[in-house]
């Protein structure tokens, strides 16, 4: 805490961790005397650099790039790239330690890391972006490889910035590896990268459900958030026979209780995926719906919650206004969007609260399944990736559910997903010394 007082955000991960991970070792002979949790915390390798461009004026831009490379132990540094102006050392830091304990509850062999710049990609034309993820991957190709550390999307970094920052690479290298996730079908890409981290959500979500003898059949589910995560977590709702009634962006939500069919969800992904709009502009096209200036969506009467925008987006009087409406259950698309005081609620109340280091583990489970595709130059259909998807899914709620579960039966998905993430982890670090 002395050393890192100032990252409120990476704090609150660890603190989230140690409380399930601390009463574990205790006592275990295997963990005494391995000071692992606090090598853990200590990431492998910060690197941060100046990332200097020119804008469409002429103008010199400069930003900061990072990556932070947390953990190897089980394989490469995997985690993905944010373009965001909050971007700094303490979001990044936590979102590569989440990563660690995600990317070795998913099975696959992915270390953790993750990256980023404070580049604000709104209103920046194409070719501004284009010029900015080559001057980000000017000096990033020299600490990146498929073997090293294999950078995905996140926040803001999406297939257009993944391709412009692929072909720097490329040139660069001189090689052409599965260096990145996440990219194009045609240039070594996986089908249903795009949609997993969505589907994932909704995947685990039904574990979850089935648990209490319950679907997504006939539910009411808020979503927040209208990027990646929030489309794809929307339309695998809807297919199951849900119906989302919200969705939202960083100025406000939209509120259509008719439901966000299939056709209306067309019109949002167009609306951010193309014209790279405002949610707001929902309303227009659909006037029976209704939007919310500034406000969350946490309102709104739901069976489900799904937080897919960002970090710290529910808070402790908006998770006691989702159960005291009807909400059994919470699984978070994004990473950390509950805070710790909503997630007491929400334990307190003993509905279904998944954290995103497993319900969203989804993303990088099938980053990891390109990964393998890139390796034997070989691509899987969608329904190949979409089963293999689905069972790490199922898996990945096993885990929690052996881990996390108490002696009146109720799952703390929480506690599980953090001990399953851990034991892989720490077992290798043991098992390759101090180093
Ligand atoms: P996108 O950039 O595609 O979408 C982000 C969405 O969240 C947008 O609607 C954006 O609104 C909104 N948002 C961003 N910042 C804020 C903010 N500060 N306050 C309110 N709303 C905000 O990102 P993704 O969908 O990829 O990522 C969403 C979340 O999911 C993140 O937490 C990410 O770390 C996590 N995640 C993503 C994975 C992936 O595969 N993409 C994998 C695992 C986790 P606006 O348009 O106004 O910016």
């Amino acid at each position: 805490k002395q050393t890192n007082g100032h990252e409120s955000e990476f704090l609150q991960a660890v603190q989230e961790v140690a409380e399930a991970v601390i009463p574990y070792i205790e006592g275990k002979a295997k963990y005494k005397g391995t000071k692992i949790l606090e090598r853990m915390v200590e990431p492998e390798r910060v690197i941060m650099f100046r990332v200097s461009w020119i804008d469409d004026k002429g103008e010199t831009q400069v930003n900061r790039g990072y990556r932070i490379e947390m953990n190897s132990a089980i394989g490469p540094y995997k985690g993905g790239l944010r373009f965001h102006p909050s971007v700094n050392l303490s979001i990044l830091k936590f979102l590569a330690f989440e990563q660690v304990f995600k990317n070795s509850l998913t099975t696959l062999p992915m270390g953790g890391g993750k990256g980023g710049s404070d580049f604000n990609p709104k209103g920046k034309s194409d070719i501004e972006i284009m010029r900015f993820c080559q001057a980000f991957m000017s000096e990033l190709f020299r600490h990146i490889g498929p073997n090293t550390d294999v950078p995905a999307g996140d926040i803001g970094v999406g297939g257009r910035e993944i391709g412009y920052m692929f072909g720097m690479y490329k040139k660069l290298r001189n090689e052409f590896t599965g260096v990145l996730t996440g990219k194009g079908i045609t240039w070594g890409g996986s089908l249903i990268r795009p949609e997993a981290t969505g589907y994932g959500n909704v995947y685990f979500a039904q574990s979850m459900l089935k648990t209490q003898n319950t679907s997504f059949t006939g539910k009411t589910v808020v979503v927040s958030g209208s990027g990646n995560v929030a489309q794809y977590a929307a339309e695998k709702a809807t297919e199951l026979g849900a119906k989302v009634v919200t969705m939202s962006d960083s100025s406000g939500y939209i509120h259509d209780a008719d439901g966000i069919d299939a056709e209306k969800l067309a019109f949002i992904m167009e609306l951010k995926n193309v014209k790279r709009a405002r949610i707001k502009e929902y309303v227009g096209q659909y006037p029976s719906a209704t939007y919310h200036e500034g406000q969350r969506p946490w309102s709104v009467q739901c069976d489900i919650a799904l937080p897919c925008a960002t970090q710290n987006e529910l808070n402790e009087d908006e998770a006691k206004t989702l159960v005291a409406n009807g909400c059994i259950c919470v699984s978070e698309g994004a990473n950390m969007p509950s805070t710790p005081d909503a997630i007491a609620v929400f334990h307190d109340k003993k509905i279904l609260f998944a954290p995103g280091k497993a319900s969203n583990a989804g993303g990088v489970a099938t980053s990891g399944l390109e990964m393998t595709q890139n390796s034997l130059r070989y691509n899987w259909t969608r329904e190949e990736v979409d089963a293999k998807l689905k069972q790490i899914m199922i898996d990945i709620h096993e885990a929690c559910e052996t881990y996390g579960t108490d002696e009146n039966g109720y799952i703390d998905y929480v506690k599980g997903a953090n001990i399953a993430g851990f034991v892989k982890v720490a077992d290798a670090m043991i098992a390759q010394g101090v180093v």
